[in-house]
């Protein structure tokens, strides 16, 4: 499973704004939104392009477009926080959605909601900002198989290695976009250091 974490001073900058306890949730947002277009970038670099016959005011040439569409599919809660990013580079994407829950006690993904546009022909992109012990993610991408997904990129803030062990497991050929493959995970599963709970510091919940 190929794991590609940013290598890119910008993205280290931001990274570095969301990791600080004292950033507050609207620069919170503006700043997942800003690295996600980064990340985003990235997770569609290997993407397919078609050739188009285009004028431009001086003469014929030949342009691109992207091979296939795009679906974005956000983990709920915090993989919300990404989205925007995808629709600011790519407008015409379509968006899924995949609910789960985490139980706290075990870690377990609990379904609470799922809805996709149909998957089979396009490059899906699963944004769960914190891969910590890989369970979500997993559940999602199982989801997203089992209605047709062929061509799968998990898009990912932080990761940790127990997360990216447990894809490596169940989804070999999953590719990961990250900004950051932090140390481990601690007792209450989160990533350390981290920057907290994702989704509580984009939506100022406690
Ligand atoms: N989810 C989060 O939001 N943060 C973590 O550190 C782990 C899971």
């Amino acid at each position: 499973m190929p794991l590609t974490i940013l290598d890119h001073p910008l993205a280290g900058d931001l990274l570095t704004v969301l990791r600080r306890a004292d950033t507050e949730p609207p620069e919170f947002r503006q700043t997942a939104e800003r690295l996600g277009y980064l990340l985003v970038a990235e997770a569609l670099s290997d993407m397919p392009a078609d050739e188009v016959d285009i004028r431009t005011p001086l003469e014929d040439m030949k342009g691109h477009h992207l091979h296939r569409p795009v679906v974005a599919v956000a983990v709920l809660r915090a993989g919300l926080g990404l989205l925007e990013s995808v629709l600011t580079l790519v407008p015409d994407a379509a968006i899924g959605f995949a609910g789960v829950q985490r139980n706290e006690q075990t870690a377990e993904p609990m379904e609470y909601y799922t809805r996709f546009p149909p998957l089979d022909r396009a490059r899906v992109l699963i944004l769960e900002p914190m891969l910590a012990t890989g369970g979500s993610l997993s559940w999602a991408i199982d989801k997203v198989k089992e209605n047709g997904a062929r061509d799968i990129t998990a898009v990912c803030v932080v990761t940790a290695p127990t997360g990216v062990k447990k894809m490596e497991a169940d989804h070999p050929e999953v590719r990961i976009v990250a900004a950051a493959l932090d140390r481990e995970l601690d007792d209450n599963f989160y990533i350390r250091p981290g920057l907290g709970d994702m989704g509580d510091r984009l939506f100022g919940t406690l």
